[in-house]
């Protein structure tokens, strides 16, 4: 039996707001110590009142925009009833029936293993919601139950829900999903979508049907995953799991699996659980929402170009390959070093100059400077080598201060110090040699003490002119003009011819 797999995807999102979704508070709990970022509100005291944040909506909205959603006129908080030790007042202030942001797509790379090309995955809602505590469990070393410690500073921070679908047809094409939806939200600006500090979280569901069907197969749901990685890993092990209980005979069990990652297995947590178990109702202490179209409207005006719209502009515009523009939009803030180094560079008015220092500020980040970054799993963001810097340090390419490897070297100098470009230069006599006399000086010696290649050279191997030339480069610690050296190298053997 051939059978189709089915996926849906439940994504979370911590939206990066100053404040927590409903308080004061502030949202950035990574850095903080245990529990002090609370307040009654977020701890859940008898009496406290909870407040919309308004940041918390919009982004929520520019979201569903950008996701071709329709944003209703009308959208309410709801209670979310479940007893859990995260879970301060014993319900979550979610969305029930009237989120956000309804009925959009987010169109994806499809999986050409199964046939698909670019292709639109229907996205069901996006809701807003808040987090919860954080919960960390310290094992028994003597086999006993342990005991855990709650952290409060994440409950209440916002968080959105995008609900994908069922229209993924592959673990791959989840990958896409993923992929796609990460960087729409980072381009946005609405997230930092940092998948380790779990700022991007995804729910998986997913079930198998035989080919050709056009009913669903029972779904399970998968939960911790934190890469994407093991979102993959996890549905093409489930994939695997339905079909062996089918062909056995048996019949997919609706529940929540969990990955174990060590393992590289999913393991039954729980019986499903259903809307009707979290006895929802319209959350009393806030007053619903009535969106004025013309909010909507300036929202989406002021929409952040994507990275696909990038993309393709860095190819017309720049004329970059599509391979380099890639790369390039691989993430915001890549793309925004990009254009800032760029728009230092090219002040001139003549396109074909500019599509050159576009092309030579592309190589530089996607050469030197990303080598140095990977090398210490630094994000472009925090590179100790701003646009200005690189910029500068073109400048001193353009004006003839630096041959391209001397420049090498002088950008690891000032990657590794913070220093700028003259200065590394200066400090550490880095400029280029193309005083003739300077020049001359070393040429006499490498001819001097390279008898050999002298004579290879008189016997009509030209070759032997570029090995007297490196020896040249050596002597001048790589300072040396290299057209130069050559040409004098050239004079300078051509002068032994009897
Ligand atoms: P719940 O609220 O119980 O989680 P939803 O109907 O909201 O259920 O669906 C949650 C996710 O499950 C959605 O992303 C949806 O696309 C996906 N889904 C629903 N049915 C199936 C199915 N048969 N196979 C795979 N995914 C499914
Ligand atoms: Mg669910
Ligand atoms: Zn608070």
């Amino acid at each position: 039996m051939q059978y189709e797999t089915v996926i849906g995807l439940e994504v979370h999102v911590q939206l990066d707001t100053r404040s927590k979704m409903f308080c004061a508070c502030p949202a950035d709990y990574q850095d903080a110590e245990p529990n002090t970022r609370t307040c009654p509100v977020c701890l859940g005291l008898p009496g406290a009142l909870p407040v919309i944040n308004r940041r918390a909506v919009e982004y929520t909205m520019m979201t569903g925009l950008a996701l071709h959603c329709d944003i209703p006129d009308f959208t309410k908080f709801d209670r979310k009833n479940y007893p859990y030790p995260d879970l301060m007042k014993g319900y979550q202030i979610s969305q029930y029936d009237l989120p956000l942001a309804l009925g959009g797509y987010l169109e994806i790379n499809g999986d050409p293993g199964i046939g698909h090309d670019r292709r639109r995955i229907g996205v069901e809602r996006v809701h807003l919601e808040e987090d919860v505590a954080k919960m960390q469990h310290f094992p028994d070393g003597d086999g006993g139950a342990g005991y855990s410690l709650v952290d409060v500073n994440r409950s209440g921070v916002p968080l959105m829900e995008v609900v994908s679908k069922p229209d993924l047809r592959s673990p791959e094409e989840a990958r896409q999903y993923l992929t796609s939806l990460h960087s729409l939200v980072q381009f946005l600006g609405v997230s930092t979508a940092n998948m380790q500090d779990g700022n991007f979280r995804c729910d998986a569901n997913v079930s198998i049907r035989p080919m050709g069907s056009d009913t669903f197969g029972t779904r399970t749901e998968i939960k911790n995953m934190n890469s994407f990685r093991s979102v993959v890993q996890a549905l093409e092990y489930e994939v695997e799991r339905q079909r062996r209980v089918l062909k056995d005979g048996g019949q997919v069990v609706q529940e929540t699996r969990g990955w174990v990652e060590e393992r590289e297995v999913t393991v039954s947590q729980r019986s499903k659980e259903y809307a009707h178990d979290y006895r929802y109702f319209p959350e009393p202490d806030l007053p619903p929402l009535n969106i004025g179209r013309d909010w909507v409207a300036q929202l989406q005006t002021a929409l952040p170009e994507l990275a696909p719209q990038r993309k393709a502009r860095f190819m017309s515009d720049y004329g970059l390959s599509e391979y380099d523009s890639d790369l390039l939009t691989g993430s915001r803030a890549m793309a925004d070093y990009f254009e800032a180094a760029l728009s230092l560079r090219s002040s001139s008015r003549d396109p074909d100059a500019d599509q050159d220092s576009a092309k030579e500020v592309a190589n530089w980040i996607l050469g030197d400077l990303s080598r140095l970054l990977n090398q210490d799993h630094r994000d472009i963001a925090d590179s100790p080598v701003a646009p200005a810097g690189l910029s500068d340090l073109l400048s001193l390419i353009a004006d003839g201060t630096l041959s391209t490897s001397l420049a090498k070297t002088v950008l690891e100098e000032m990657y590794a110090t913070g220093g700028n470009a003259a200065d590394v230069v200066e400090e550490k006599g880095l400029a280029q040699i193309s005083d003739t006399g300077a020049i001359e000086a070393a040429v006499a010696e490498a001819i001097a003490t390279n008898p050999k290649a002298v004579a290879d050279y008189l016997d009509g191997k030209e070759n032997a002119a570029r090995f007297l030339m490196g020896q040249v480069m050596r002597i001048t610690k790589g300072q040396a003009q290299p057209d130069l050296a050559l040409r004098l190298v050239q004079e300078g053997l051509e002068a032994q011819k009897p």
